[in-house]
């Protein structure tokens, strides 16, 4: 349902990813873990368009699109991708000076030009869903970590991507706030959302991830199921880098 094929990175002079192509199943859920610096964010936010890849191919859904050096996509390609694609960040993201539930709303109602009430009961729906309807009215800085966090992936989810991309959800929390997000998408993943996450948390990978790539350098070292690679990585480099999370 996703497939990157040859999707090259630079900024500048420097190659930040390196011919990377991967298939995503629908309804899988595949973790991104390796070094810092290793491309885990770069390579999440070309599958949204966040940044442009240099070159290769991705394909989402019906949408597909190739990239190279000084051929720009037209403003419909990109929102086609994008409306595929709902990004979930390390720092949450929230608009400060919107509510719970309008943060939910926004994307609806000024993207896709819902009418409010119906992007209302479709938000409502999904606070509801992420444990956080009794705080639709709550402004963002009145609230934990964990609770912005969760508001945050209601927020990605009200366009109904299909694949949810969160770049290390759980690295700003304090372990029990991270232990309530793990649990929001542990219950997603079990419903079948499509998701591929950043993370170094290794709870949240070996729960959550059926499949485990590992990046470094730019380049995909290894890839296989989570259970099997983290108890027998065929890689040095993934044995070494598994050895300092734990
Ligand atoms: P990770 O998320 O695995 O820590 P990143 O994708 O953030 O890795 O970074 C990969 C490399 O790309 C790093 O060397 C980083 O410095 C570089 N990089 C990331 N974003 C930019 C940017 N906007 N401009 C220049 N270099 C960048
Ligand atoms: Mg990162």
């Amino acid at each position: 349902m996703i497939e990157l094929s040859g999707i090259t990175k630079a900024f500048g002079t420097n190659t930040v990813l390196s011919d990377i192509s991967l298939k995503l199943q629908e309804g899988s859920v595949t973790a991104l873990i390796g070094p810092s610096g290793g491309g885990k964010s770069t390579l999440l936010r070309c599958i949204n368009l966040l940044e442009m890849p240099s070159s290769g191919t991705l394909k989402i859904g019906e949408a597909q699109v190739t990239f190279s050096e000084g051929r720009r996509l037209t403003r419909p390609q990109i929102q086609l991708i994008r409306q595929q694609t709902g990004m979930v960040f390390q720092n949450f993201q929230l608009f400060p000076h919107r509510t719970a539930l309008e943060n939910v709303m926004e994307g609806l109602v000024t993207v896709l030009n819902w009418p409010a009430e119906k992007a209302r009961s479709r938000a409502m729906a999904l606070l509801e869903k992420v444990g956080m309807a009794h705080k639709a009215d709550a402004w963002p800085a009145t609230l934990s970590g964990g609770q912005q966090q969760r508001i945050a992936i209601a927020r990605a989810l009200a366009p109904s991507p299909r694949v949810l991309l969160c770049d290390e959800p759980t690295s700003a929390l304090d372990p029990e706030l991270a232990a309530e997000v793990v649990d929001v998408l542990a219950q997603l993943a079990r419903e079948g959302t499509t998701m591929v996450m950043a993370t170094h948390d290794l709870r949240l990978a070996s729960q959550i991830a059926e499949t485990v790539i590992v990046l470094d350098g730019g380049q995909v070292v290894e890839t296989g199921p989570a259970r099997a690679l983290f108890d027998a990585p065929t890689q040095e480099r993934t044995a070494r880098f598994i050895a300092t999370l734990k």
